[in-house]
């Protein structure tokens, strides 16, 4: 008999349709569990931190719960945010306040083309098109310093700063890490993206460190684009793109950019990573809390299936990784789609769809 693998994950559904996706992901995992027959297991606990949470008890995060956190070797995220409380609470208070302190500071999100799912470019359904975009994600624009009402001059005088931290190290770890990814990849190219031209202290100490680690990776492409013509190559020539990386903020944008571009917000995934492994690192779908559509059942869970995808991968499961991708591309080449693909399918038939396709590739 083979030995058991145990992988412990928590499970934060946080708000809005956070709850429902994460239930499909976990769905999705449920299955591949039964399917290895007992080599594979997920222990899975939740966690009930979210907004409403807070609003009762004054906290996203509990006294030790960063300890509890630790304990496991992955993190599902479902999403954050409500009308009750501002943006940057919500998102201070739960997710950034797990990806800061565990140092998980490269993002990746790739962005992936379905067959049977129309895309607003020119180049529609075509599946050959895919990259991830890799976005710094402990420092830059959301490096959370600054601060208001620094004039001290009254009403109508308020001045705020808000700065943006580049560290020489952190600009290195990010690019290398993207050099890494690029190569074990088919197209072997990094895109550099910065706003160097009109930010003139960090932004050219990126394309410099850029500039400098290319030359340890001679076998593979680079390139370095402007933020604001790398949001018109997204559109008009992403055949030419493989890794993207960039800062917090530019790589935040273009990511969703991206997922827009593959057909919906809803299905694109992420991972916040700890390269490092000295802390869990976090898995979640790029979209947020859905508040026009929570609690209908509709949403669209193949970003946060994805995303459990990618957390297979962290976990060395690789093959199993793969037969949820070609789930997914299964059940949209079949033609079940979501709402927000023009489909009729709920998040539970979606979700069952794919389990289907799962159990027919095993
Ligand atoms: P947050 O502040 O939590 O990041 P947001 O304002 O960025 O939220 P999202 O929650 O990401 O907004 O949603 C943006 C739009 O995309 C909404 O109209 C939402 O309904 C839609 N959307 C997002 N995720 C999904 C999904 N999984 N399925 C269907 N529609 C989605
Ligand atoms: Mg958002």
């Amino acid at each position: 008999m083979t030995e058991t693998q145990t992988f412990s994950i928590a499970s934060i559904p946080g708000d809005g349709i956070g709850g429902e996706v994460v239930a499909a992901g976990l769905r999705v995992l449920d299955t591949i569990a039964k399917q290895s027959e007992g080599a594979v297991e997920f222990d899975v606990t939740e966690f009930p931190w979210s907004s409403e949470y807070y609003l009762k008890n004054g906290h996203y995060i509990p006294e030790g719960g960063l300890e509890e956190l630790q304990k496991h070797d992955a993190i599902y995220f479902g999403a954050v945010g409500t009308a009750d409380v501002p943006d940057h609470t919500s998102l201070w208070g739960l997710r950034l306040a797990i990806t800061q302190p565990f140092d998980q500071w490269a993002n990746i999100r790739p962005v992936t083309f379905l067959p049977g799912v129309q895309s607003p470019l020119r180049k529609a359904d075509d599946t050959e098109l895919d990259w991830i975009v890799v976005r710094e994600n402990s420092e830059g624009e959301y490096a959370g310093m600054g601060g208001r009402n620094l004039s001290g001059r009254g009403p109508g005088n308020e001045v705020a700063l808000q700065t943006s931290l580049h560290t020489e190290k952190g600009c290195e770890r990010i690019i290398r890490f993207a050099f890494d990814l690029a190569r074990t990849r088919e197209v072997k190219k990094v895109s550099s993206v910065t706003k160097s031209n009109a930010q003139q202290y960090g932004m050219v100490l990126w394309d410099e460190v850029f500039a400098r680690v290319a030359q340890d990776y001679p076998d593979v492409e680079t390139e370095s684009v402007l933020v604001d013509a790398m949001s018109a190559k997204f559109v008009l020539h992403p055949e030419q793109l493989s890794v993207v990386v960039a800062s917090n903020l530019h790589a935040d944008i273009l990511s969703d950019l991206g997922s827009a571009l593959a057909g919906s917000l809803g299905l694109a995934a992420s991972a916040n990573l700890n390269p490092d492994r000295r802390f869990p690192s976090m898995f979640e779908p790029v979209h947020g809390s859905a508040p026009d559509i929570a609690g209908q059942g509709i949403s669209n869970p193949i970003g946060a299936i994805s995303s459990a995808a990618l957390m297979l991968d962290e976990f060395g499961l690789h093959t199993e990784a793969d037969r949820v991708r070609k789930a997914i591309e299964n059940a949209t080449g079949a033609g079940i789609l979501p709402r927000d693909l023009g489909g009729e399918s709920n998040t539970v038939e979606m979700t069952e769809a794919i389990v289907t396709q799962l159990e027919a590739i095993h």
